[in-house]
């Protein structure tokens, strides 16, 4: 029998009316001989509330009780869950991740799987049961409840259709799938019918927000089919697979943008070995995560080295490598917390020439100015002004004819 995994994200949880609907979906696609695996997240806004009523205690809970609090969102909606299947006579059963056998490492909030003991789940799914796991949190080698970090359930969905060797893993949001730009900002936004794992990586990675791009990595490595449809529509959604794209050569198949960027800039540091190894040894070492680093050397021996963060990390980056610059004698130190990105991503872009040049253009032409560039060998992204974000993403779509997609 055919093994389908399918997830329900918190909008799509977010009522007792939608969760007794989606009970009707899967309760009708069981009894057409399906097996179904059901891994949902907490019901609309829950995790949010969750931690906002832990900050409202103490400026710093503790990461270890905050992975138990936030655990409890999705055992309500996996009961619930099971409860409005059962309501209908659906044969369902309702299981923590601990009790569906998700083994984690110990990093409270950003846990990763090491294994899953699918033996429960299995013995359940034969005996007819629709199984319905809470996402989002496992448990470590201590016996301690962890998470995956926000958004972990989708990584938990395809960690778990992987660990079941489910025929698809099916992700149901409240968007009809993945459009080649964010239809909010792109009104001729198209979205596509197949992705490939490297792509969709990079667009989830740099600022799609439809899917966990860990869920993404994991699906590629193991080839897990991955649908994302819409919860409430009958639309045939995006499939991510590794066949995609075949006809689509030479074609770029998406724009994505964020505007939570910081950059900071130091001034004047001398040009000589260490000075990089010292600054980006600092902020790993604090758990800052550093994505474009650029460096450009003058002739007097010095340098000015710039790399963006996260805006929310910008005053802990800065604090945190104040002392060192001053030690390595930088001659200042500042940070520019207005900026925002916006991406170009295709496999058609490999070793095609063009691209880049297509898109300078396209922004040049409105006028807007480029600080910072990185490339991977399928993404082009321009960090830019965080108010020319909108803009830009409309003007590249146009310039690459993404709405004929
Ligand atoms: N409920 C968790 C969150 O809001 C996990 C998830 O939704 O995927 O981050
Ligand atoms: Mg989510």
């Amino acid at each position: 029998m055919p093994l389908i995994v399918q997830k329900y994200g918190g909008s799509s949880v977010a009522t007792i009316d939608k969760i007794k609907s989606i009970a009707q979906k899967v309760c009708k696609l069981h009894a057409t001989g399906v097996d179904v695996v059901l891994v949902v997240s907490a019901m609309g806004k829950t995790t949010d509330g969750l931690i906002e009523l832990a900050y409202s205690i103490a400026a710093r809970p503790a990461a270890r009780e905050m992975d138990m609090l936030c655990a409890t969102g999705e055992l309500v909606s996996a009961s619930l869950m099971a409860v409005a299947l059962q309501d209908i006579g659906c044969p369902a059963i309702a299981f923590s991740g601990v009790q569906a056998g998700m083994n984690t490492t110990a990093e409270h909030m950003r846990a990763r799987i090491d294994k899953i003991d699918v033996r429960r789940l299995n013995a359940e799914i034969k005996e007819g049961k629709v199984v319905v796991v809470a996402g989002f949190q496992g448990i470590d080698q201590k016996g301690d409840i962890t998470t995956l970090g926000r958004g972990g359930s989708d990584t938990s969905a395809v960690a778990i259709a992987i660990a079941l060797k489910a025929d698809e893993c099916r992700i149901f949001t409240d968007v009809d799938g993945i459009y080649t730009a964010d239809p909010h900002i792109v009104e001729e936004a198209v979205c596509l019918k197949e992705i490939n794992y490297p792509e969709m990586l990079e667009m989830a990675t740099y600022g799609a927000k439809v899917m966990h791009a860990r869920a993404v990595e994991l699906g590629g490595i193991y080839n897990m089919p991955i649908l994302v449809a819409n919860s409430h529509k009958d639309v045939p959604g995006t499939l991510i697979h590794k066949g995609a794209n075949m006809e689509s050569r030479n074609k770029a198949t998406g724009i994505t943008s964020t505007i939570n960027i910081a950059k900071v800039t130091v001034v004047g540091v001398p040009d000589r070995p260490g000075v990089s190894a010292k600054l980006f040894g600092v902020l790993a070492a604090k758990g800052i995560s550093v994505d474009t680093i650029v460096q450009n050397s003058g002739l007097d021996g010095t340098t000015d080295l710039s790399f963006t963060v996260a805006r929310n990390e910008a005053e802990e980056a800065l604090e945190i490598i104040r002392d060192v610059a001053k030690e390595l004698g930088a001659k200042d130190i500042y940070v520019d917390k207005s900026l925002g990105e916006v991406s170009l991503i295709g496999s058609g872009m490999q070793n095609t020439p063009g691209y880049a040049s297509t898109m300078f253009n396209a922004l040049a032409e409105r006028n807007i100015n480029i600080n910072l560039i990185t490339t991977s060998e399928i993404r082009i992204t321009c960090i830019i002004d965080e108010t020319a974000v909108k803009e830009a993403v409309k003007v590249l779509h146009k310039a690459f004819e993404l709405e004929n997609k």
